[in-house]
């Protein structure tokens, strides 16, 4: 095999390990999202790795998925930009692809 070959095989090697890494990251964060398993402080609060559950954006609430998702509040205008709507519910979350719910958790940075 000439070095060229390799040299290829070696990048694509590497662009594809770059694209799973990235919907590992992708596809946990969602997921984290939607069943509460996630960086949102009070999640770290009950395991013991945060002494403060309280939301990084409105300093009120608990950070929660469903604080960060389906409350009126918050981050209305981040909904209405990544999920369509300025509020949503469990029923609406179903119908919303994964990748505008990558967008949304992206665009709260907290995760
Ligand atoms: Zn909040």
């Amino acid at each position: 095999m000439g070095w060229e070959i390799r040299y290829f095989l070696s990048l694509t090697w590497l662009q594809g390990l770059d694209y799973c890494t990235f919907f590992r990251t992708q596809s946990s964060v969602v997921i984290g999202l939607l069943t509460g398993h996630n960086t949102l402080r009070k999640h770290l609060y009950i395991m013991g790795l945060s002494n403060n559950p309280t939301c990084r954006k409105c300093g009120t609430e608990e950070e929660t998925s469903v604080h960060i998702l389906y409350e009126r509040e918050a981050l209305v205008s981040l909904k209405h930009t990544h999920l369509g709507s300025f509020f949503v519910d469990p029923d609406d979350i179903r119908k919303i692809t994964t990748g505008a719910i990558w967008n949304f958790a992206k665009g709260t940075k907290l995760f």
